[in-house]
């Protein structure tokens, strides 16, 4: 039988309201899109937990006029995850929003696609609008790791752990990486930002910020066909639907969700 796990989505910051047109391309600049929420997810099965992107760091999302709610670590320990033991941290990519706060993790192994390393911390970087999204004190960081032997890149796709396989996507970043996991459910397709919200898949509307347009279009029909169309078993990064959809595991002290179970079944939709 396979393992399965448990999907937890921790929602640590929101941007509260964002027009189409710095959204998706060609978007309205009289649509409102509902904002953006920010996530880290953590997988856990039996006794172990695996990280899927550390958040970003509280002094950059002030800094960047998001709104704050509360580290994800935090969330982690509501879980009974204690992140100073936490042994695996898959980043899906390095932007800013996704690598922050590594050193709460001190005796982690980190994981990230080979080609995400090479843009990061190459050629791809002179051009600033393909840098905007990384900061240059975290590509440092992960490069620290890698002298430090806590960095192994997963080339291609592949097989993390049982019931947990790594598919490179590309598109929005060099090495964006999704994730399938065997859930009570069935196999859920965690996209993180290769779909920010739904709708990039549902209408083929394309976000703004890429690597590669072409491949990130791409990347939408492929995980479209990875769940055969059930877009409920497709997790997107920042839709702020998925607050809504998902059964709350956890709340923040305004009422708001802070933990969601993405492996359950969606409440409504
Ligand atoms: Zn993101």
């Amino acid at each position: 039988m396979t393992q399965t796990w448990k999907i937890y989505g921790i929602r640590y910051t929101v941007q509260p309201s964002r027009p189409a047109h710095m959204t998706f391309m060609f978007g309205d600049p009289n649509e409102e899109t509902g904002g953006l929420d920010y996530y880290s997810w953590v997988l856990v099965s039996n006794d172990r937990a695996i990280v899927v992107d550390t958040g970003a760091a509280e002094h950059k999302v002030r800094k960047l006029g998001r709104t704050w709610l509360q580290a994800p670590t935090t969330a982690l320990k509501t879980l009974g995850v204690d992140p100073a033991n936490v042994e695996d941290v898959i980043l899906s990519h390095a932007h800013w929003d996704h690598v922050g706060d590594l050193k709460a993790y001190p005796k982690a192994k980190f994981y990230m696609n080979d080609l995400e390393m090479e843009s990061i911390t190459g050629p791809d970087m002179s051009y600033h609008v393909l840098r905007e999204p990384y900061h240059g004190d975290e590509a440092a960081e992960i490069v620290g790791l890698c002298y430090e032997d806590r960095l192994t890149f997963l080339q291609g796709d592949g097989t993390f752990a049982p019931g947990v396989d790594y598919t490179l996507i590309g598109g929005h970043s060099a090495g964006q990486l999704a994730l399938t996991v065997a859930t009570d459910r069935g196999p859920v397709v965690l996209a993180t930002d290769a779909i920010h919200f739904w709708q990039e898949v549902e209408q083929e509307r394309a976000f703004l910020i890429f690597h590669d347009l072409r491949q990130m279009l791409a990347g939408y029909r492929k995980m479209n066909a990875m769940v055969g169309g059930d877009i409920c078993r497709l997790l997107p990064g920042h839709d702020p639907l998925v607050k809504e959809r998902y059964p709350v595991v956890e709340r923040h002290a305004d009422g708001s969700p802070f933990i969601l179970d993405l492996s359950a079944a969606p409440t409504s939709w």
